[in-house]
Parts: C-alpha cells; sequence; structure tokens
C-alpha cells in the first residue's frame, strides 16, 4: 500500500499546475466579475488534452487514469473553481456518459471533438420538481416512427450553453415506470437554452435552463438500454462525486496557501497574525482538513482505476471533502479579516464558491443517505 501518487501523476500535476497559474489564475478575478465563461482558455485546457485524460486513445483520449483525471481538477480548482466545475462536468458528466453506453457509431460521432476540447458535452439529469428525488423525472419522449418527440424541461445544467456546446445528454421517461436516455444535439428544433443563472458562485461556469418543445431527435439518439437511463445516470454520477471531491481538495489547498501567506506577512500589535494561536491552530485544521480530503479523494480514485465497487467510498469522499471546503472558505475569510470580505481580496471569490459543493452531484444529505444504506441502515 502507498498514499503517494505516482511519479507520472506528479508530473501531470506540475504541468497543470504550470498551465492554471499562468493561463487561469491572472484571469480568474476578472471572468467571475464579469461572470465570462472563458472559451479560448478552454480550448486551450482541451489542447492541453485535459478533457481526454482518463479515456482511450482510440477517440483521441490521452489513455490516463481517473486519477489523472481528479489531479487534473484539483489543480485547476486550486486557483479558478468555476474553471474546475467546467472540467469536471465536461469530462465526468459530459463525456463519460458517450463513452461508456454509447454505440460504436454515437462514439465516433461525438467523442472526438469533444476529447479534444473543441467541442463540450452538458448532463441534462436535474428538473425543476425533480432534484435530489431525480427519478421524479416530468421529461418525456415518445417514439413516433423513426423518432423520438421529447417534452420536458431541466434545469441548472451545467455547460449547457457555451458556443462549444455540441450536445446534451437527457434523462426522459418513456413509459409509466421507465426512463431512459438521450443525445440532444446542440440547436435542434425545439431545443430551447434559457438565459444564464445568476448564481452566488462559479460564476464563470456555463449554467442554464432547458426546455423541451416537440423536440424531434432521431430514433438511434436513444443512449444506453431503453428503460435504463436512470440507472446508468447514477453511476456516472457516483464517479461525478469523486471527481467534486478532487475540486473540493483544490479549494482546500486554496484556502490553506492564501491563509499561511497572509498570517506571515499581516501585522498586528507588532508582530504577525499567525504568532498567535488563536490565527496559527485553524490554519493548522486546514492542513488535516486537506490531507484528509485528498486520502479520501484518491483511494476513491484509485478504487475506480482498480474496478472496484466506489458507491459508498464516492459518497465518504465528497461529503467528507465539500464540508471540509466550506469551512476551509469560512477560516481562510476569518484570518483576512476585512480583507476577507473585498471582491479585490484573495479569498472572497473561495467563499462564494464553495456553497456549492456541498448541493451539485448530490446534496451532502444525499450523501449521508447513500452511506446510510451502505451501512445496511434502514433509512428512508
Ligand atoms: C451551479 C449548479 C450546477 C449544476 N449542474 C448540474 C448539471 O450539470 N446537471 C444536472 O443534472 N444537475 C445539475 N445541478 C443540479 C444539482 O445536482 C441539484 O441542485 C441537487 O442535486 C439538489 O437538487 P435540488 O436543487 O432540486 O434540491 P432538492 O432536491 O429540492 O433539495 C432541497 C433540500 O432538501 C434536502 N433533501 C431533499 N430530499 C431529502 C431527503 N430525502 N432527506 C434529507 N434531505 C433531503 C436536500 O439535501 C436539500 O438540502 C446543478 C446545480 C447547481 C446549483
Amino acid at each position: 500500500m502507498t498514499f503517494e501518487l505516482s511519479e507520472e501523476h506528479e508530473h501531470l500535476r506540475r504541468v497543470v499546475r504550470d498551465f492554471a497559474e499562468s493561463e487561469i489564475a491572472p484571469h480568474a478575478a476578472e471572468w467571475d466579475a464579469a461572470a465570462e465563461f472563458p472559451v479560448a482558455t478552454v480550448r486551450k485546457m482541451g489542447e492541453l488534452g485535459l478533457f481526454g485524460l482518463p479515456f482511450s486513445e482510440a477517440y483521441g483520449g490521452m489513455g490516463g487514469d481517473f486519477t489523472s483525471l481528479c489531479v487534473a481538477i484539483e489543480e485547476i480548482g486550486r486557483v479558478d473553481q468555476a474553471l474546475g466545475i467546467t472540467l469536471e462536468a465536461g469530462v465526468g458528466l459530459g463525456i463519460n456518459p458517450i463513452y461508456t453506453f454509447g454505440t460504436g457509431e454515437q462514439k465516433e460521432r461525438w467523442l472526438p471533438d469533444l476529447m479534444a476540447g473543441r467541442a463540450l458535452a452538458a448532463f441534462g439529469l436535474t428538473e425543476p420538481d425533480a432534484g435530489s428525488d431525480a427519478a421524479a423525472t416530468r421529461t418525456r419522449a415518445v417514439l413516433d416512427g423513426e423518432e423520438w418527440i421529447v417534452n420536458g424541461s431541466k434545469a441548472f445544467i451545467t455547460n449547457a450553453g457555451t458556443e462549444l456546446t455540441s450536445v446534451v445528454t437527457i434523462t426522459a421517461r418513456t413509459g409509466p415506470d421507465e426512463i431512459s436516455a438521450f443525445l440532444i444535439p446542440a440547436g435542434t428544433r425545439g431545443f430551447e437554452v434559457e438565459p444564464a443563472y445568476k448564481k452566488l458562485g462559479w460564476h464563470a461556469s456555463d449554467t442554464h435552463g432547458l426546455v423541451f418543445t416537440d423536440c424531434r431527435i432521431p430514433r438511434e439518439n436513444l443512449l444506453g438500454t431503453k428503460g435504463k437511463g436512470f440507472q446508468e445516470f447514477l453511476t456516472i454520477l457516483d464517479e461525478g462525486r469523486i471527481a467534486i471531491a478532487a475540486l473540493a481538495v483544490g479549494m482546500i489547498q486554496a484556502c490553506l496557501d492564501r491563509s499561511v501567506d497572509y498570517a506571515k506577512t499581516r501585522t498586528t500589535f507588532g508582530r504577525p497574525i499567525g504568532s498567535n494561536q488563536g490565527v496559527a491552530f485553524p490554519i493548522a485544521d486546514l492542513q488535516v482538513q486537506a490531507d484528509a480530503a485528498r486520502l479520501l479523494t484518491y483511494r476513491a480514485a484509485a478504487l475506480k482505476d482498480a474496478g472496484k465497487p466506489i458507491k459508498q467510498a464516492a459518497a465518504v469522499a465528497k461529503l467528507y471533502a465539500s464540508e471540509a471546503a466550506v469551512a476551509a472558505a469560512r477560516i481562510a475569510t476569518q484570518v483576512h479579516g476585512g480583507a476577507g470580505f473585498m471582491e479585490t481580496g484573495p479569498v472572497a471569490r473561495l467563499y462564494r464558491d464553495a456553497k456549492i459543493l456541498e448541493i451539485g452531484e448530490g446534496t451532502s444529505e444525499v450523501q449521508r443517505l447513500v452511506i446510510s444504506r451502505g451501512l445496511g441502515l434502514p433509512v428512508i
């Protein structure tokens, strides 16, 4: 057993960190303030191979593993959580369903551009009345000859309305007790992308509601097995939860780095604030949170790479890392005092960006449900 990543993973970490520091960090605050999705930079992430990291070279992937993806998400998330989620959702939610459940033809059509970052795919599970209870999906798809007719709506869908978005995979009811998944190409008639939401954080990330009105797609756009769309999407979410945990690790590390720097240089009463135990000890706690969240995340990623069951480990990692990230952002803000509350300061964006980690891809309550059930508890 080893608690260290391989030399290959550490090399990737250095490459992605250099990219993040030079191409993303200098602009992150500006994109956040303008709520701008930085298309050119996302394309550059694609050129670096980040969207193809864990996938086979047959479709243009990098032939790496899931752990590599987590390393990249952590490093991008350390400087910009909005671009971290763009990568996480693009790969974990966008490409993964097509890669895992797509037919040969569907893979040939969509994957090369997605893996190269020339295009983005989105994942539409949540609806206005079906979030945690995603099985309450109301969107319907009815077969009419050689076409499916889709009617319904989706809420809060990441990467759904960018100029790179080529396709959205959605779940829809195909019978009273049956949910299936479908590929809806961008620009299909009857597929409307609503204006972007105004969000508390993740301003530079793209999030939209989607509306389908008599939207016709070819019969062959069914993704995966008819009637199994919901279960198939849930397996995608298990993997996504590990990736969200990696994003949370990036957040905690950013809080730690900035707090250490500030506590060494900011002086009160003639000495650095870090000389006070009241400041130093919460920062020591940040180190503990970073280590614990990182170990849980990479344990879950290693299980995934070993082909072992991940449901429980993914929920544990996501729950711990996301709650630790929110606590870390609160500590970092406190360490920075008034400067922590200023948008021009180094941590206000972290504070706003942290909260969603406890909500997206299954809330903390849903993770506790999954973990309790995994323990055999009769929780409903
Ligand atoms: C910025 C952003 C991006 C997102 N991106 C995507 C995306 O790309 N694709 C996608 O499909 N979805 C996406 N989502 C949706 C996200 O996954 C849901 O918001 C989340 O799953 C919660 O669903 P909900 O908002 O409907 O909350 P609800 O399900 O209405 O829950 C409200 C509250 O009740 C709690 N709760 C509900 N049921 C229970 C229960 N049985 N026991 C205990 N507590 C319970 C929840 O934990 C929560 O605290 C995104 C959301 C946001 C905000």
